[in-house]
């Protein structure tokens, strides 16, 4: 008998990517296979994200673009979970707006999917459930669809406890949970005994990490890495996100001192002006940012730097943002990413006074990426000639092009052969164009040796790490007319 089939549509950041492999997990446990298309899918998930206004625009839109195949497939389900679906209301909402949807689940009961799912089975029922008591324990025992190709995202924590005036997720996903310490070292041991090699830790902020060991003693973030660092394999170690008031000293001299961790670390700064900051929240000034980037450049003289920065935040002034312009040149990141601010309905910005136009908003944008492409350029035009362990992560059959990842998770594209894949090499920079690197494969000896492997990719299959993708889907799915007639004159 055929198997029934799957989609997950999923918005959002890494913490989403990965909990759409645990409902991926969840679905193949449970008889799905996945499929690429919404007129083949039996079950289709929306994975949500509330960081941005027009993030859910474009959900609504997306749910929207299914009316047309569940009149033709009624028997198909349709659910929605993830960030969105947890705010105030947004489960009655969905429900009402889309009487299509069959299920709404929110971020805290995701591992009551499966239940959620055969009582819709069993019953026909249309089932909202959005619950505030954390079944996060439950998560962590899930059976997970990886498909993130080489790297392997490990959760170490759930929520976050810093209120940034500007976020939602506080509200969304609650206070801080730590992962006990031998879990997450269980967890990594099984993937890189499995053959993965990059483990990406994940948190909201990884910084403030407070496990327990065996014996209850308390774990903080430094330990752990410590303790995933004595792993004997090879393979590479990040982690995201960090916060600047919670990197500590000790968790520099760990990545200093470490084997496996990255030399890239990601540090939102997200503004250069303190009167901004202190309004954003974020407990840090910039003098105290500025600081904490000397001890990180001077333990670790090959760091490779990249932020986040919301421009536009309210009350933001000309002399706040040449503040934020300011700080990109000193620290010279090797990438960033600009955001421009967005109201988010529940959070004590949306209610500030000095909103910023849209207009003055967008010429800061385009500012702050002019800046930053000088900066960029700069620094990969620095790199001509050097030679870097990269860790090579997919291959184009048509062009024999290999994608490899630095350290800062910047791109090197190398000529090679498919067997490369999920393997480090030492690359050299051979050439920069518009700030795409190009190199080539150093020690080439090597590659005779590598055997094949078969690591699952997300891209084009199940889960749609970029919301224009998810929606570039849906419009296919849409175009593809005749393939709602064919369900239909099956009816
Ligand atoms: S640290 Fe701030 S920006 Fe990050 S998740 Fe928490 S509240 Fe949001």
């Amino acid at each position: 008998m055929e198997k029934k089939k799957y989609l997950i549509l999923t918005f959002g950041c890494q913490m989403n990517v990965h909990e759409s492999e645990k409902l991926a997990g969840i679905l193949e446990k449970n008889g799905y296979e996945v499929c690429t298309n919404a007129t083949q899918a039996d079950v289709v998930v929306f994975n949500t994200c509330a960081i941005r206004e027009n993030a859910e625009q474009k959900i609504y839109g997306n749910i929207g673009e299914l009316k047309n195949i569940k009149v033709a497939k009624p028997d198909m389900i349709i659910a929605v979970g993830g960030c969105m679906s947890q705010q105030n209301n947004y489960a009655n909402e969905i429900m009402s707006k889309f009487p299509y949807v069959d299920i709404v689940f929110g971020t805290h009961n995701l591992a009551d999917f499966e239940a959620l799912l055969k009582k819709k089975i069993e019953t026909g029922k249309r089932i909202s459930s959005i619950t505030e008591d954390e079944t996060i324990a439950l998560r962590d025992s899930l059976q997970i669809a990886r498909t993130s190709g080489t790297n392997a995202w490990v959760n170490i924590m759930y929520g976050c406890n810093n209120f940034c005036t500007y976020c939602i997720v506080p509200y969304v996903r609650g206070r801080e949970v730590s992962r006990p310490e031998k879990d997450i070292l269980r967890e990594v041991e099984a993937l890189l005994k499995e053959g993965y090699k990059q483990i990406t830790l994940l948190g909201q902020n990884v910084n403030s990490y407070r496990g327990k060991d065996e014996e209850g003693n308390e774990i903080s973030f430094d330990k752990l890495l410590a303790d995933i660092d004595k792993f004997d394999y090879k393979f590479r170690l990040r982690f995201m996100t960090s916060h600047p008031k919670d990197l500590s000293s000790e968790v520099i001299d760990v990545i200093a001192k470490s084997k496996h961790i990255c030399h890239g670390i990601h540090l939102p700064i997200q503004c250069g002006s303190d009167k901004i900051l202190a309004s954003m929240n974020r407990k840090y000034t910039t003098e105290k940012y500025l600081k904490l980037i000397d001890e990180i450049k001077t333990k670790i003289p090959d760091v490779e730097l990249t932020t986040d920065i919301i421009v536009g935040f309210p009350g933001e002034t000309d002399e706040d943002f040449e503040g934020t312009l300011d700080i990109m040149r000193k620290v010279e990141y090797m990438q960033i990413f600009g955001f421009i601010y967005s109201k988010r309905k529940g959070t004590v910005a949306e209610k500030m006074a000095d909103h910023i136009e849209t207009k003055v908003k967008k010429d800061r944008l385009s500012r702050l990426l002019e800046v930053k492409n000088e900066i960029i350029n700069r620094k990969t035009q620095e790199m001509l000639g050097k030679t870097y362990e990269v860790l090579v992560e997919s291959f184009d059959e048509k062009t024999n092009t290999l994608y490899c990842s630095l350290d800062s998770g910047k791109t090197i594209t190398v000529k090679g052969t498919k067997n490369c894949i999920g393997e480090f090499v030492d690359v050299k920079v051979t050439s920069v164009r518009k700030s795409v690197i190009y190199g080539e494969i150093v020690n080439t000896e090597d590659i005779a040796n590598f055997k094949e492997k078969n690591f699952k990719y997300p891209i084009e299959v199940s889960i749609l790490p970029k919301d224009q993708k998810g929606l570039k889907l849906l419009r296919e799915n849409k175009k593809n007319q005749k393939a709602v007639n064919d369900l239909k004159s099956k009816k």
